[in-house]
């Protein structure tokens, strides 16, 4: 997926995309590492748009990067690392 970038919000949410919601910034594979060991209630997200990611309580409402409304499903943790290339 060349040009989607990990980020990151202050609750530890991780999203993985060409744009992220407002909140987040560039982050790194040590952070989704360490949101994946520790989910407290966050689930892996895919737009079944783009594929952005989330991991989060709850994905976005709106696609950040495909402006798609309600378009997050639920995947595997699997799933989730192997799209995010880790
Ligand atoms: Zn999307």
């Amino acid at each position: 997926m060349p040009g989607k970038t990990i980020f990151a919000n202050a609750a530890g949410d991780i999203h993985f995309g060409m744009a992220a919601p407002a909140g987040f910034s560039p982050s790194d594979k040590a952070a989704v590492e360490k949101a994946l060991k520790g989910l407290k209630g966050k689930k892996p997200w895919r737009c079944n748009v783009c594929n952005d990611l989330s991991l989060s309580k709850a994905p976005p409402d709106i696609c950040p990067t495909c402006a798609t409304p309600d378009a997050y499903v639920e995947i595997s943790e699997k799933e989730f690392r192997n799209l995010i290339g880790m």
